[in-house]
């Protein structure tokens, strides 16, 4: 498992980078949050990062985050976020364990969610998953050029228009990329589509959850104010004998 020592280093070269690019474009480092993505990772890792100064989390896969919960709540300062796509069917889980949810891909999650909230009393701060990619292999609704098209906009008015959620922003998981710089097409894809969000929708979008290990300094540059880190961070997963949730 991964030191503590070496997560702190790592925790200091990501932070270098992040204020590096930021100064490149003129941004401010600090309203760039580092989120840790700890899927597949044992609890003691999570306890690694918490004591590293780490306090944003994200999770995949429901049942898994389930198992490891006590760790995230070690620290009442510790903020969870769901990131992986949600089936219907564990969308309870999210509901009861989780602080947010930031990758909401379908109309029908939202409503699934909004109703759940509603039950339980409580807001959920959401991102909207934006395909920009438009990949098949990948959820999210699809962009296919430069234009925002109205099967957005209009499921974006309603899951705006329900109550318990909250909308802070868009997500994106573009193609993997061996270079950041190969990706930082759909980086300025998604902060012009939160800007057209703002300016002609009423819209008050302030976060873009964009820029993974491989490409974050772009992200960085092209206004991401969170970036979702694993393998740099925690090191490489490991998937060996390990039965995942399917998704879909
Ligand atoms: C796994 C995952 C990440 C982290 O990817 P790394 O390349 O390990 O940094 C980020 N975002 C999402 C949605 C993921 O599923």
């Amino acid at each position: 498992m991964i030191e503590l020592a070496v997560i702190k280093k790592n925790i200091e070269t990501i932070q270098k980078n992040i204020e590096a690019a930021a100064a490149r474009s003129g941004r401010n480092s600090s309203d760039v949050t580092l989120m840790a993505v700890t899927k597949t990772k044992p609890a003691a890792v999570v306890s690694n990062l918490l004591e590293a100064g780490i306090r944003c989390f994200g999770e995949n896969y429901p049942d898994e985050t389930a198992g490891k919960i006590d760790a995230f709540r070690a620290d009442p300062a510790a903020r969870l976020a769901m990131i992986g796509h949600l089936q219907s069917r564990k969308a309870k889980i999210v509901a009861d364990l989780f602080d947010e949810f930031h990758s909401l891909d379908r109309l029908e999650i939202a409503e699934k969610l909004e109703t759940l909230c509603t039950e339980r009393n409580r807001n959920m701060p959401v991102m909207i998953e934006c395909n920009v990619g438009n990949e098949d292999s990948k959820s999210g609704w699809h962009f296919t050029d430069e234009s925002v098209p109205d099967n957005f906009l209009e499921d974006f008015e309603k899951i705006s228009q329900m109550p318990h959620l909250d909308v802070k922003g868009l997500m994106i998981l573009p193609p993997y990329a061996e270079e950041a710089e190969i990706n930082r097409k759909y980086f300025i894809r998604t902060r012009k589509i939160a800007e057209y969000l703002n300016h002609y929708c009423g819209a008050h979008i302030t976060e873009l959850s964009m820029g993974t290990s491989s490409d974050y300094t772009a992200a960085v540059e092209e206004g991401a104010t969170i970036i979702r880190i694993g393998t740099a961070l925690v090191g490489p997963r490991d998937y060996s004998g390990k039965k995942l949730e399917v998704s879909s």
